[in-house]
């Protein structure tokens, strides 16, 4: 069946401006880590793509590496883009990243010149695209000068491969140099993709300072730890959750009795203001307006949907904080 767009896609999504760039970023973007590679099920992510983009989502997320195996996402994404998505071209921010491990030999990871153009040209490749719209470092590398990895990221825009800059992982300082950097070669720091949740905050130590005071948006990865803010592990380990899969980042050690009871308050506050837990998780790292967009990622189209009724309820009520910072501190 071919597909055609929701008509009404832009009536409920929010867009927020992408620090002092004229790109606007839909509050809540869509990634393709996990559920999108050659080990998953091709229709049920085509099917989470086109909900998304017809609930307003516009923006969808990659990496050269995501899989598994690497590259596949990007394969499907073309796949999709071609079958369905390709007449909305205009309407998609897509982005890519390069800076893990992609190929052997000494330039198939970091950040040299020589690995971020090859790989840019290979995500093209597989994606059937001409350009994205976004493309990142992916984290920093300490033995290439930044200089170099920031010069590769110009090049890509430069040669019309990429509209925009981004940089993911980059500590505050390293963020401030590299914005310099790019400053100074004409094409700005778009965005910086950090991690961020309530159970995962070194972006509050410095790194949201500098991105404010030098207007480079922040989309947040992660946002609900790979799922460990969602009701999803309040009793166990589902089978088919990202902790129960071989191939998921997420380890069923990481499911502690202390996360659990953890979880298991914040999810009574989150009842209590009529929300789920990964709704209120939202809610949390979207909160105070420093934040452009919050990453998810999905297994199902129904977890998109959940995702996206964060932005029905109002803000975070100071006293809603003070007891949330209270179940974080211990
Ligand atoms: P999240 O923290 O949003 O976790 C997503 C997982 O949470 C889903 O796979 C699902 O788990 C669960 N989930 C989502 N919604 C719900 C819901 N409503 N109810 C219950 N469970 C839910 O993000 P990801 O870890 O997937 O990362 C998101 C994106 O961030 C990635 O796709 C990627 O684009 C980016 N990223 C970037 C990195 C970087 O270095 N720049 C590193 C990591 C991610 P389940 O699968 O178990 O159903």
């Amino acid at each position: 069946m071919s597909y055609t767009a929701n008509q009404k896609r832009y009536e409920t999504m929010v867009y927020n401006r992408c620090g002092k760039s004229g790109l606007k970023l839909p509050k809540i973007s869509l990634g393709l880590w996990h559920n999108f590679g050659s080990v998953d099920d091709f229709e049920n992510g085509r099917k989470m793509l086109l909900r998304s983009f017809d609930l307003g989502i516009t923006h969808f997320d990659l990496a050269n590496n995501y899989g598994p195996e690497g590259g596949s996402a990007e394969t499907n994404f073309g796949r999709i883009l071609k079958k369905d998505l390709m007449p909305y071209r205009n309407e998609l921010i897509i982005s890519t990243k390069a800076g893990h491990y992609m190929w052997p030999g000494p330039y198939g990871e970091w950040g040299s010149r020589k690995y971020l153009l090859a790989s840019l040209n290979d995500s093209l490749k597989r994606m059937g695209l001409d350009y994205v719209d976004i493309f990142y470092s992916h984290r920093p590398d300490p033995q290439t000068p930044l200089e170099e990895t920031m010069g590769a990221l110009d090049s890509a825009v430069r040669q019309g491969k990429a509209l925009y800059a981004g940089i993911s992982s980059y500590s505050a300082q390293q963020t401030s140099q590299a914005a310099d950097i790019l400053k100074a070669l004409g094409t700005p720091c778009l965005i910086h993709q950090p991690s961020y949740s309530m159970l995962d905050r070194w972006v509050e130590g410095g790194l949201l300072d500098v991105l404010e005071e030098k207007g480079i948006g922040c989309i947040a990865f992660c946002p609900l730890a790979q799922g460990m803010l969602t009701n999803k592990y309040l009793h166990g380990i589902p089978e088919n959750s990202r902790a129960a899969k071989e191939h998921g980042f997420l380890q069923r050690s990481q499911i502690t009795a202390q996360l659990v009871e953890k979880a298991t308050k914040l999810n009574e506050i989150a009842k209590a203001r009529g929300q789920s837990l990964a709704q209120m998780a939202l809610v949390w790292v979207l909160r105070g307006n420093r934040v452009t967009s919050a990453l998810i990622g999905a297994s199902k189209v129904e977890q998109i949907e959940d995702c996206l009724k964060a932005l029905e309820k109002p803000e975070l009520s100071p006293a809603e904080l003070k007891s949330i910072e209270q179940i974080l501190s211990v």
